[in-house]
């Protein structure tokens, strides 16, 4: 079978056909994603493919895989690991270098030719295979293609000589340039000249750049193939193209500069690319609302370097702390916040309009404004630059940043507004516009059943009453959370969670008091919790929108809906919710579309500015991937890898990242959680210099089955958090691993680093004798030996082992109570004897108790009583 890639160009797909000409056997596997020339040649060619080509369902064991243009082993691998046996051949066919190594199964045809089609020609040339004249089209146009028409500088003689052999038997260029070119047709000049008539120019810094629309009716396919051709196109930095074809919008974007990264910027909008190239599809947006989106993330791009001072809104108002609040009754009503300066004018805190109108409703204005003063917020300074702002976006909640000079206020920038200058962002999140953009109807299920099925009967009493009292109370309880998540998944989970729209504590009180039993509350945060007699606890919370408003400021939590309270979680799957209202128990309500990522088994986000809201979800994405072998969504990976390339998880409280680690190194699917964290490019991020190669592979996966054997064989509790870290870091100079550790508060980990680096050197040579070997691992502790035993050689770690399981055994062999009964007094001699007979042991020169008597009573000269 030939693999050709997602996306495959005609370079791929040529060579592909040019194995199944070397090998008729051979079938090639068409991927969903092929380029507009493979579709036009597909076309063209149906004749000749009709039996060449295969699809995936129809696969069954393949003997042997071609890989051609793609030396990527892993992903094709992973793309029919199904039907792979280990006997499977592999060739692979490019003219990419690659760092793979030829070895049984695996064929390299590896050269650097501009195409890899070239290297398939030869190999045809050279078995003499007969080629018609449509053959030797097809396989010119691969060539064609990869190097430009002979053109690009990685053009090499072997592809002009394949070339020449296949004009030789017959290829027709007519056939190849219809093809190359691509001829443009009356529709995408249509939309070519709408896009020339729409042109608008928009300066960013330096660089000019154009924004033009373009309507249609229907779906014109290739369209970007022809923007080359707009000559005001050739002459910016860079531009892009929006074409709506009846609501469904496409966006084309093309950069010259690094400065300007279009597919960065398209992927804000679901789409990708690289700095050169980006596209995007996009439903239920207008063409205004994405102009205006690409138009302020470019503005954002051009503040990213300019200085606060630059965004502030200086107009501020500033009132001395002494003022009676009655006074500002005019003020207060026309901005949201007011400055509170002391007599020289020097600030002091900020004012909350909407907290002073309040105090006034409530006769409370006859006081200084100095009582309502918030001081501890988060301030800029004027110089500051706009980028820098963006780590107090993420570690506070605050609305408003007040900017400084010296202490006196100067202007200030509203949190919506540093957002939209960062990161472009115009949605409007009040308006639930998730990822999907659908705006999908909640649904509702009956899982009464289920729910009954799922949860042992006394929790389910339990909350038939919770429901009851909810009921009553007017307000409405639901079970939330991981809990449901797992129910609908079969898995089992105890940590009840439930949501109450309306008052969680006062629920709680009168439910704790009905029962009797124990429970605690948070005012402020407006979170109970009850502890049954069985020990089981019981979260409440009450629906919120936000936690703070202000750090260590006024009512800390809105309440909300708990739609409102769902939509603020981290993944789809974990917006469920199921009511345990009385009159409503056991509905489940879906209102994200997490049942179906359950079932599609994906993490999704529900917005765009999730990981920048709350970085730490970049870790506990991986987690659940890892933990269900979930795929992470498109859009959401694409905005995953993007948080990470913007250094967010630097900014996450580091608290957090150690309690999300922590999680992750406790987890069963450990191993895998790993490499999605590797694949991402997080656990770079987190370690300087941290590389993961075949050796760190082994190490992971050997320490997941030690930390096993440990905790069966010798009923030791490893702590796998430190191991893990080990793993990770073992590599670095230890001042390194200590600084890193010190940062995510994993400070109790430095001992296992400490005490694995002390006796790291003892294991250079490794001694023949067993007793000798026991002698150096004699005092090391469990969790540095269940390392050691992950990282040194399998035939060491089986040695020590050994070791152990014998060292459990030693009192079976002989004791200190044998000693007395031979008649020796107990004495500090009595454990050298011991370990003397034990060493011996472990060296097969004493094989079993009756031995061991005997040695002893010849070593001793003694008598047996
Ligand atoms: P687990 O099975 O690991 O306990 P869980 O989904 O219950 O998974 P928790 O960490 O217990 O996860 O959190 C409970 C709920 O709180 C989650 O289901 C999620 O909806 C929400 N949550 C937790 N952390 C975040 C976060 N960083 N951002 C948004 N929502 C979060
Ligand atoms: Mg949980």
């Amino acid at each position: 079978m030939v693999y050709i890639e997602e996306g495959a160009d005609l370079d791929a797909f040529s060579s592909a056909y040019g194995i199944t000409l070397l090998y008729p056997e051979a079938k090639i596997l068409l991927p969903h994603a092929l380029s507009p020339t493979v579709r036009l040649t597909i076309n063209r060619f149906k004749d000749l493919l009709e039996k060449k080509v295969i699809r995936k369902k129809d696969l069954s064991k393949i003997e042997r895989l071609f890989l051609v243009d793609t030396s990527n082993l892993k992903r094709a691998q992973q793309s029919v690991q199904n039907y792979l046996t280990e006997k499977t051949i592999i060739d692979i066919y490019d003219h990419h270098p690659s760092k793979l190594k030829k070895s049984g199964n695996l064929h390299l045809y590896i050269e650097k030719t501009g195409s890899a089609t070239t290297i398939i020609v030869k190999k045809i040339v050279e078995k003499g295979v007969q080629l018609k004249p449509e053959d030797a089209t097809l396989l010119l146009l691969g060539i064609y293609e990869d190097t430009g028409s002979f053109t690009y500088n990685i053009t090499t003689s072997e592809d002009l000589k394949a070339a020449a052999f296949l004009l030789e038997k017959g290829a027709d260029l007519e056939t190849v340039r219809t093809i190359l070119e691509r001829r443009i047709d009356e529709k995408q000049i249509n939309i070519v000249q709408q896009l020339i008539e729409n042109i608008q120019y928009f300066p960013v810094k330096d660089k000019k750049i154009i924004i033009s629309v373009a309507y249609s009716k229907e779906y014109i396919p290739d369209i970007s193939a022809h923007l080359h051709l707009i000559k005001p196109f050739q002459e910016v930095d860079a531009f892009f193209a929006i074409i709506n074809a009846s609501g469904k919008i496409s966006i084309i974007g093309r950069s010259k500069t690094k400065d300007i990264n279009v597919g960065k910027i398209l992927s804000f909008l679901g789409g990708g690319g690289h700095y050169a190239a980006g596209s995007a599809m996009i439903k239920g947006m207008t063409t205004q609302e994405i102009k205006t989106y690409l138009e302020n993330i470019l503005i954002g791009e051009f503040y990213r370097d300019q200085k606060i001072s630059n965004i502030m809104y200086r107009n501020v108002i500033k009132v001395e702390k002494s003022r009676i609040i009655k006074e500002l009754k005019d003020i207060i009503q026309k901005v949201p916040v007011i400055f509170v300066v002391n007599r020289e004018g020097k600030f002091e805190g900020i004012a909350l309009s909407k907290v002073l109108k309040e105090s006034i409703r409530h006769g409370i204005d006859d006081i200084p404004v100095e009582n309502f003063v918030i001081d501890n917020v988060v301030t800029f300074e004027e110089s500051m630059p706009v980028a820098e702002a963006e780590k107090y976006l993420i570690n506070s909640s605050q609305d408003y940043f007040p900017v400084l000079r010296k202490g006196y206020p100067v202007g200030i920038v509203s949190r919506n507004y540093l957002l939209k200058v960062l990161h472009g962002q115009v949605f409007d999140f009040e308006k639930d516009i998730f990822i999907t953009r659908e705006r999908i109807k909640p649904k509702y299920l009956n899982y009464r059943e289920k729910l009954q099925q799922h949860l042992p009967d006394d929790v389910i009493q339990e909350l038939k009453k919770i429901g009851v009292i909810a009921k009553k109370s007017g307000f409405r309880a639901y079970l939330v959370g991981g809990i449901v998540r797992d129910i609908v998944m079969k898995r089992k989970n105890l940590d009840i969670d439930i949501i109450v729209e309306g008052d969680a504590i006062e629920l709680v009180k009168r439910y704790a008091k009905e029962n009797n039993y124990r429970y605690y509350y948070f005012e402020e945060f407006m979170t109970a919790q009850v502890t049954l007699p069985s020990g089981l606890k019981i979260d409440f919370a009450t629906a919120r929108k936000e936690i703070y408003e202000y750090p260590g400021a006024y009512p800390k939590v809105r309440k909300a809906s708990i739609k409102e309270d769902l939509y603020r979680r981290d993944f789809t799957i974990n917006t469920l919710a199921i009511e345990i209202t009385e009159d409503n128990f056991g509905t489940l309500i879906d209102f994200f579309n997490g049942l179906r990522d359950i079932k599609d088994k994906v993490i999704r986000i529900l917005h765009q500015l999730s990981f920048i809201e709350d970085p730490v979800r970049i870790l506990r994405a991986v987690r659940f991937a890892g933990r269900f072998g979930f795929k992470i969504g498109k859009m959401t990976e694409r905005l995953l890898k993007l948080a990470v390339d913007e250094n967010l998880l630097l900014v996450a409280p580091a608290g957090r990242v150690n309690t999300e680690l922590s999680y992750s190194f406790n987890e069963e699917k450990v191993t895998e959680i790993i490499y999605l964290m590797n694949k991402y490019k997080i656990l770079h991020q987190l370690i300087p210099e941290f590389v993961f190669d075949n050796k760190r592979e082994e190490v992971i996966n050997r320490l997941r089955d030690m930390i096993v054997t440990f905790e069966i064989f010798f009923g030791h509790k490893v702590d796998r958090v430190a191991n893990y870290l080990l793993a990770l870091m073992y590599h670095l100079p230890l001042d390194i691993s200590y600084q890193i550790l010190d940062r995510y508060h994993f400070s109790n980990g430095k001992q296992l680093f400490k005490l694995f680096f002390s006796v790291k050197g003892r294991f250079r040579r490794i001694p023949e004798k067993n007793s000798e070997l026991y002698r150096i691992i004699k005092n090391i502790k469990k969790d540095v030996l269940v390392f050691l035993c992950s990282y040194l050689s399998n035939e060491v770690s089986e040695r020590i082992i050994y070791l152990l399981k014998k060292e459990e055994e030693k009192k079976l062999l002989i004791t200190g109570n044998d000693l007395k009964e031979l008649g020796l007094k107990p004495s500090p001699l009595f454990k050298e004897i011991l370990e003397d007979i034990f060493l011996k042991y472990l060296d097969g020169e004493i094989k079993n108790r009756k031995e061991a008597l005997e040695y002893l009573k010849n070593k001793y000269k003694l008598n047996a009583l």
